[in-house]
């Protein structure tokens, strides 16, 4: 899979320019970190590449279409994590998982993925948990046990590591890289330590415009 991002601007309805004349290609399998400090860009950035946001200018090509030709293809091969993912507080982590396979058309042995996007985050001890009673850190890694549903071979995290502690971060490093190996991940953070050192690359957001795009070790 292949996504072009070319001369990408957004600005939303308010006037406020969140995107400003973007370049970008992303390949896979590569690991990609999106980094830049808060209002940098990143979630609008995200959502245009979900294609729930359209561009005010420029455009996005998906294996050298664009992005509005190919958008329900795009989607079904799409795991996303937005920032604000609401949970059903009175699910348990599967009843929730059940209900989101069923959405995204899982229909091969659901069971079976449930369970291993369960052991995928480290959450066997929680399955039958509500999700009202679960912290911040394990909530968070229920909601990317969702878009780890299906197999996606485009995953898009928004702060996935936020409310989670040391501990976890490393473990979620692991997950984010060995996720990567035969797909296309792209991961946005204002910590470094997130991404620096298992991404393949970095690209730096600062007010809307990409100022660094490279290895970590550049
Ligand atoms: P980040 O994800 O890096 O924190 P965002 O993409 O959320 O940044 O926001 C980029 C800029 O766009 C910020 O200045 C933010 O306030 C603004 N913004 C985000 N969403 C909207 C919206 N729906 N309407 C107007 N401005 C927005």
């Amino acid at each position: 899979m292949q996504i072009q991002i070319q001369d990408l601007s957004m600005t939303y309805p308010s006037g406020k320019q969140a995107l400003q004349r973007l370049d970008l290609d992303l390949t896979s399998p590569s690991l990609v970190g999106l980094l830049g400090p808060n209002g940098a860009g990143k979630s609008t950035l995200m959502k245009l590449l979900v294609a729930a946001l359209m561009p005010t200018e420029g455009s996005i090509l998906v294996d050298g279409a664009p992005l509005n030709k190919v958008e329900g293809k795009l989607k079904a091969s799409l795991g996303y994590l937005p920032q604000d993912f609401g949970l059903f507080e009175e699910l348990t982590v599967t009843q929730f998982l059940d209900y989101m396979a069923a959405l995204k058309g899982v229909l091969r042995s659901p069971q079976a993925a449930i369970r291993d996007v369960i052991r995928a985050v480290n959450l066997e001890e929680k399955a039958r948990a509500r999700i009202r009673t679960l912290s911040g850190g394990q909530r968070q890694r229920v909601g990317i046990a969702q878009a780890l549903l299906g197999d996606p071979p485009f995953l898009i995290f928004d702060e996935p590591t936020v409310g989670l502690d040391p501990e976890e971060r490393i473990h979620f490093r692991n997950l984010f890289s060995r996720t990567a190996q035969d797909r296309l991940v792209l991961l946005s953070t204002h910590i470094i330590e997130d991404v620096q050192s298992v991404c393949d690359r970095l690209v730096v957001i600062h007010h809307g415009q990409i100022r660094f795009t490279g290895t970590p070790e550049q």
